[in-house]
């Protein structure tokens, strides 16, 4: 059976004295995790060594919200496979659609930032998932389909985990119903593998992840509001 995994998107929130909070706060509580899940945040780049050091222990995952394409070299502003495994960050979320429309970054840019993850031994959070037209003009299959074949071009697939995440979906609260994202998970599965870990995202609330976790292709959820306040991210990641 594939494990769960959970991760909170904090996108660029949080300063490093509100990730101390957040970590001071939710090593306090008490809880018990989900059994066979991997969780944690990916946290902004300035966030991560704050996050790393606060966080309770090795099992809560950190992870980047982008990577670059290169190692090293001329490229202002970028942070390589290489640093952020130094670090100790396991994870890297590439082609959010947020980074998509703002960054313009495509399935091959995707792909490259991926392979190079892979490499050097982060796991990619490779994101896909239709735009508000494409899913009202039913092009929702098309487009994910496309998506993961040039994303994942010559990767391991056993190796990456996809997030679908309807762009229509995310940070609208208008969540897909759980039978639309067990179909466009089933896709994503066809073009992947029995081990590929598939999340999925776009409005995921406490109240919403049992059903979504019982669809049989969906094995987690990339998370973003519902990530940022310690209580709702542990109802999130608590076994029920
Ligand atoms: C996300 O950031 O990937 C996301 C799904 O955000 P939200 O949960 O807020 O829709």
């Amino acid at each position: 059976m594939r494990n769960k995994i959970i991760i909170g998107n904090w996108k660029m929130n949080k300063t490093p004295k509100e990730v101390k909070a957040f970590f001071k706060e939710f090593n306090k509580a008490t809880f018990k995790a989900r059994p066979k899940t991997i969780y944690g945040i990916a946290a902004p780049a300035c966030d991560l060594s704050y996050a790393l050091d606060e966080r309770p222990n090795k099992k809560f995952v950190i992870s980047s919200q982008d990577i670059s394409k290169h190692l090293s070299g001329a490229y202002t502003g970028e942070i390589s496979a290489l640093m952020l495994k130094e670090m100790g960050v396991t994870y890297a979320i590439i082609g959010h659609s947020e980074r998509r429309t703002y960054h313009h970054e495509t399935n091959k840019d995707i792909n490259e930032k991926a392979k190079i993850a892979l490499e050097n031994g982060i796991c990619p959070i490779i994101c896909v998932g239709e735009t508000l037209e494409e899913y009202e003009s039913k092009k929702s299959k098309k487009v994910v389909e496309t998506q993961v074949k040039e994303c994942t071009k010559g990767l391991d697939v056993t190796k990456v985990v996809i997030a679908y995440e309807p762009v229509w979906a995310i940070g609208t609260g208008k969540t897909a119903t759980n039978d639309y994202a067990q179909q466009m998970c089933a896709v994503i599965r066809k073009l992947t593998s029995d081990k590929t870990l598939i999340q999925y995202g776009g409005s995921v609330t406490p109240e919403s992840i049992e059903e979504l976790l019982k669809q049989p292709d969906v094995d987690g959820a990339l998370v973003g509001g519902a990530s940022l306040k310690v209580d709702s991210f542990i109802k999130l990641i608590e076994k029920k």
